[in-house]
Formats: structure tokens, sequence, C-alpha cells
């Protein structure tokens, strides 16, 4: 099996400029899932997500399941198949560099990217090498939640919160290696698991559909402790950092509490204040999109 595959031979990358780029690409991503027995949706709206994949797929990892049958059993070991769901963000770049040293890929992803929900994967296509990398939300943090310095030059500066921090990181060597590398680790971090087939697998475990809940949280602790921490720029000195990161971590404990006793707070004012036909109208139209918040309990 070739992945990803040339769907579409007779284009090549060179043929497209920056306005038409996006579609074209996004469509050959989602034709190579469409090969593999996935069901893709693009959502119509700009929402941040490219793409819908949806797959039966079995919790044991058989890979045989006949799309025709529409069986809910897998015929190896007749454990009922789960259908597993992927948001893909697609960011398709041209990789840069001389190809007989290592060449990057430079990409930009914000905080409002980076969903509390496993099933989130990141999809980085470099089309010129024809690669993908695919990323799963919590394997993404793990990453720099694991290697603090890494975390700290990605997630930790004021311009990932603000400006577009561009990440130049990303680099594939002349050996066919892709490796993450900064000032900060010389050695780098193989990110050769999510590429391509790797990728595929390593995306495809139900495991974030069956335990979505135990993921979100890891990924939501992970999230905290990334995005929270200040890392000093020339003008400051370490102490200043440590100071900074002290009172950010104990306003953010701070705030978890009241954040939750103040909306609480507010609903129950607002519920014995609006007309009912105003709750009603807000419960039905507005709440909607917020997954628990409810006037009604
Ligand atoms: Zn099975």
């Amino acid at each position: 099996m070739n992945f990803p595959s040339i769907v579409f031979e007779d284009v090549s990358g060179y043929d497209f400029s920056k306005h038409n780029k996006k579609h074209v690409t996004e469509d050959f991503v989602s034709e190579n899932f469409k090969e593999l027995g996935w069901n893709v949706y693009r959502p119509f709206n700009d929402t941040g997500i490219d793409l819908i994949i949806i797959k039966r797929c079995c919790p044991r990892g058989h890979e045989q399941i006949d799309e025709s049958a529409n069986n809910e059993v897998c015929s190896q070991c007749g454990n009922d198949l789960v259908h597993i769901k992927r948001f893909i963000q697609v960011k398709t770049r041209e990789i840069k560099g001389k190809s007989n040293s290592s060449q990057f890929f430079g990409y930009t992803l914000k905080s409002k990217d980076f969903r509390t929900d496993p099933r989130h994967v990141f999809l980085l296509y470099s089309d010129y090498t024809n690669d993908f990398l695919i990323i799963p939300m919590y394997e993404y943090l793990k990453i720099f939640y694991e290697n603090k310095e890494l975390g700290k030059s990605h997630f930790g500066t004021p311009s990932f919160r603000k400006g577009n921090n561009k990440l130049n990181s990303l680099r594939k060597h002349p050996n066919g290696q892709w490796v993450w590398k900064s000032r900060n680790n010389a050695r780098g971090i193989s990110f050769d698991k999510f590429v391509n087939k790797n990728g595929l697998k390593l995306m495809s475990n139900p495991d974030y559909d069956i335990n979505v809940q135990k993921y979100a949280e890891q990924i939501s602790e992970m999230k905290l402790h990334l995005f929270y921490t200040y890392s000093h720029g020339r003008q400051f000195n370490k102490e200043l950092e440590k100071e900074i990161n002290n009172y950010l971590s104990n306003k953010v404990k701070d705030n978890i509490e009241s954040i939750s006793s103040i909306r609480s707070e507010t609903r129950k004012k607002l519920r014995k204040e609006l007309s009912s036909e105003l709750i009603d109208s807000i419960e039905n139209g507005y709440l909607v999109k917020f997954e628990g918040v409810s006037f009604y309990d």
C-alpha cells in the first residue's frame, strides 16, 4: 500500500498558486482517505477544521474490515466495531532549504487550533516531498509537555498568544527522517512515528473514541501547563521569569474555582430575572452550542 498515493496523476504541485492551492490539496488529502475506506465530509463554513473523516474499526486493531458487508462486528474477532471520527486541520507547505542538507517545514498554529478533544488531528502536508505528517492532538501536546524547553519555545512566547508565531523547527533530513530541532535541543526529536503510514496508524487508534473523556482531561491538563508558561525574552532575566510564572500559575488556580462559581451564580440570577419565553429562546437557540450548559436543571 502506498500512502499517500498520487491520486491526481496528471497534476503537479507546481501548477498551483497560493489562491487555489488550499482546495486542491484538501481534495488530495480527502481522496487519499476515501481510497482507504474512510467517509469524508467537508465543513462548508470555515471552522478551522478542513475535513471530518469517519470509519468503522475493530477495537483490537484487525484491519480487514469488509466495508460492503455493513457488519457491525469484526469478522476476525467478533468484537463490536467502533465508529471512529477525526477532525482534521490541514496545513500544506512547501519544504524550504537546499535538498542536500536538512530542509524545514514552516507553519503556524494558534491557541484556538488546540481543541480539547483527542479526535482532532493536525495533518501537515509537505507537497513537494509528498509526505503526510499526521499528528493527533494528544500526541502533539505530549511531545512539548514532556520536553519542557521545547514546550517553552513553542507555546511560552507572547507571540503564540498574539502574533503569527511561525514554527520553523520541523525538518526533513536528506536521509528522509523527520525531526523537530531547535536551539534547545540539538539532537532533535524524531517525528517519524507521524509520517505517512505510521501517522495513519497512530491516528486510527480507536482508544481516542472509546476513552474520549479521559484523553480530553489529559489534553486540558497539558494545555494548562504549556499555554500559561511565560518564557523570557532578552530584556528579562531568569529570576523575573520565575516570578511571573508563579504569579500566572496562582492566577490560573484561583480563577478555575471562581469561574465555575461565577457561572452558576450568573445562571441563577438570569433564571430569576428573565421571562420564561426569553429563557426558552436562549436555551433552544444560543445555548445549543455549549454542550452541558443549560438554564433547566
Ligand atoms: Zn477484530
